[in-house]
């Protein structure tokens, strides 16, 4: 028996299902060959594992803990929810009145700017000096 026809063979092994010759064949190639030796282990791992989460028994006491659980998290989410069903439209309420005065604050500081610009011929002036070099006396003052 070769590499690939054992590892074809390989879950027929594990589950008993060779006739005797294959699985004597079988036997001995695991027993001489490391790679193959190594995936059978492997895979007769994951089968016990498959076969220990099928026989994992069911426990009733776990339903009537998560319905107990779930019950409390939903009177919890109850009271939740009521204070923020009270509470959503204060605060939506006061994020509007906020961001409406930002927003007039940003708009008055604007026209402000806006009335302090200077003319366009002190502009001109402004970028005359820039262009002979003069940049000290355009830096703001203030
Ligand atoms: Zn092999």
């Amino acid at each position: 028996m070769n590499c690939r026809e054992s590892q074809n063979n390989l879950m027929d092994y594990l589950d008993g299902k060779l006739d005797p010759a294959q699985h004597l064949e079988m036997e001995n190639h695991l027993a001489s060959c490391t790679v193959c030796h190594g995936f059978s282990v492997k895979a007769r791992n994951a089968l016990e594992l498959f076969k220990n989460e099928k026989t994992t028994e069911f426990d009733p006491f776990m339903l009537t803990r998560i319905q107990a659980s779930l019950s409390i998290h939903s009177t919890a989410m109850q009271h939740k929810s009521t204070l923020l069903g009270v509470l959503q439209p204060v605060l939506i309420g006061i994020a509007v009145f906020i961001i409406v005065f930002t927003g007039i604050g940003i708009g008055r500081s604007y026209d402000y700017q806006k009335s302090k610009t200077r003319d366009y011929a002190t502009e001109l002036f402004y970028l005359s000096e820039i262009n002979s070099g003069n940049y000290e006396s355009v830096l703001p003052t203030e």
